[in-house]
């Protein structure tokens, strides 16, 4: 806690604190960390999180999901937090395209495009028709509706990436947890060898 404080005041990381304070309780603490059980242990850990994602993937498949959405929706009083809040980031969400939307053509074709087409995911690399655009440099980042800032995501990625993380932080997060880094950008490739597509 305080190892961290120190960190944050400082603007270094809280194991370079740690370091200068007691490098002794450092490389105790890798010598604990870096041993077979623990490794086991962050391995079991992995795949579990694993198995989770594939149980999510399964369960957002898009007729079920829209059930059980519609189910949870509908067991909302109208006058409820989640109504609010929906209502509010519907707002908000609009005031950032107002700001976002820079009259960039093909970016506005690629958006209708790519509905209901079977394309790959830039992120898993996973072809799906369910597939949506993600903004590189989110809106909320103050990232632009433009088209070297689109992406295409699948209904699993562009939720699990959001407004959270930059794609640098998405990127080094899959890593982290060994999926795949695809960077699969052929569904652009394919719209824009299509000129019909964006010459309207
Ligand atoms: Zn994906």
């Amino acid at each position: 806690m305080v190892v961290k404080a120190i960190g944050r005041l400082l603007g270094i990381a809280a194991g370079t604190v740690a370091y200068a304070l007691d490098p002794e309780s450092l490389r105790a603490w890798h010598r604990t960390h870096n041993q077979k059980p623990y490794r086991k242990k962050q391995i079991a850990e992995i795949n579990r999180w694993l198995q989770t994602t594939a149980n999510y993937r399964e369960y957002c498949k898009p007729p079920k999901a829209k059930a059980w959405m519609k189910r949870w929706r509908d067991r909302q009083g109208k006058r409820s937090r989640y109504r609010a809040n929906a209502k509010r980031q519907f707002h908000r969400r609009r005031a950032r395209e107002a700001s976002a939307f820079i009259g960039d053509r093909l970016a506005d074709a690629f958006t209708g495009w790519i509905k209901g087409k079977k394309l790959a995911c830039h992120w898993c690399g996973e072809k799906t028709t369910n597939i949506q655009v993600d903004y590189l440099t989110a809106l909320a980042r103050g990232g632009k509706h433009a088209f070297k800032n689109l992406r295409t995501a699948c209904y699993v990625c562009n939720p699990a990436k959001g407004a959270r993380m930059s794609s640098a932080e998405f990127a080094r997060y899959r890593r982290a947890r060994g999926l795949v880094v695809a960077r699969d950008d052929s569904a652009k490739r394919q719209f824009l060898m299509n000129p019909a597509s964006y010459i309207a």
